[in-house]
């Protein structure tokens, strides 16, 4: 059980009144950002285009990163808002909320939000809005307060001439639209496709930490059994390399890990 003091001690360790989530966001791009395809360049593009736009006079920008599970969507808001090198980056994510009532949530969140206020440039990453808000599809059911809360804090200019980007990631769009927030609350949408084609995969196995022979043997796996359409989430690439590592059959071995994953067209 959490009481009240607990809760206030705790929101005082985790949000100073300035500063950056520096740690926390390296935290989510351990595996680097392979340019293992073109899309890779456009999406940090789009993000650069944003937080300039908020640099130089946009008083406030909502940008939507989605796309399915381990598609790479938190790592690419972590880089893009640690490369704004902005005065105030803030990571919010379910994690930091685990055991937190709905008053509690919001209150965190309320928190970021007043001290990104007197920040002149602030960017807060918004991690899996769907777990955030407790959505579950069948019904459907979410938390009615914490989404109105969220729609608040995500549409309300900051301050004065205080400028502010926030990055929002969901592998649920369908859910957001479900709450009719997409065209209310984000400025902008960037999807985050898979790993794509054997050639992007190639790409990714030999920037993930492959041999380029251990590489064309996975790939020749994979194709074998799943064709040429494949459609694969960066993580569960590099997942793979990493498991493979540890044993003889490298190259079998990461086929096996990511054919579980492969979804077989796209
Ligand atoms: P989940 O659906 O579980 O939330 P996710 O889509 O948020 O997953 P990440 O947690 O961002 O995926 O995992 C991506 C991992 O792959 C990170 O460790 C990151 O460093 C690494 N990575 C390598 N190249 C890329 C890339 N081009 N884009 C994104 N992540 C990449
Ligand atoms: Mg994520």
């Amino acid at each position: 059980i959490i009481n009240r003091t607990d809760f206030e001690s705790a929101l005082g360790e985790m949000t100073p009144a300035f500063g950056v989530a520096e740690e926390a966001l390296e935290r989510c791009i351990t595996g680097g950002i392979i340019k293992y395809d073109q899309t890779v360049h456009q999406i940090l593009d789009s993000g650069k285009d944003i937080i300039s736009a908020v640099r130089s006079h946009t008083p406030l920008l909502s940008v939507l990163l989605y796309g399915p599970p381990a598609s790479g969507k938190t790592a690419l808001a972590a880089r893009m808002a640690l490369d704004s090198e902005f005065p105030f980056i803030k990571f919010i994510s379910p994690q930091a909320m685990v055991g937190f009532n709905d008053m509690m949530k919001v209150q965190y969140m309320q928190k970021i939000f007043m001290d990104a206020d007197k920040s002149p440039l602030s960017i807060i990453v918004i991690d899996d809005i769907e777990d955030i808000i407790d959505w579950i599809g069948i019904g459907p059911r979410f938390s009615v307060t914490v989404v109105s809360a969220i729609r608040a804090l995500l549409r309300q200019n900051p301050p004065g001439d205080k400028r502010r980007v926030v990055m929002t990631t969901t592998a649920q769009r369908e859910a957001l639209s479900q709450l009719n927030m997409l065209d209310r609350v984000f400025n902008a949408q960037i999807p985050v496709p898979n790993v794509q084609g054997l050639d992007a995969l190639n790409r990714a196995l030999a920037k993930g930490g492959m041999t380029d022979r251990e590489a064309e043997q996975t790939m020749a796996l994979v194709e074998s059994e799943k064709g040429s359409q494949i459609s694969v989430g960066i993580k569960k690439v590099l997942e793979a390399v990493q498991i493979s590592q540890a044993v003889d059959m490298k190259s079998e071995k990461c086929a096996e890990v990511l054919r579980a994953f492969m979804v077989s067209q796209y």
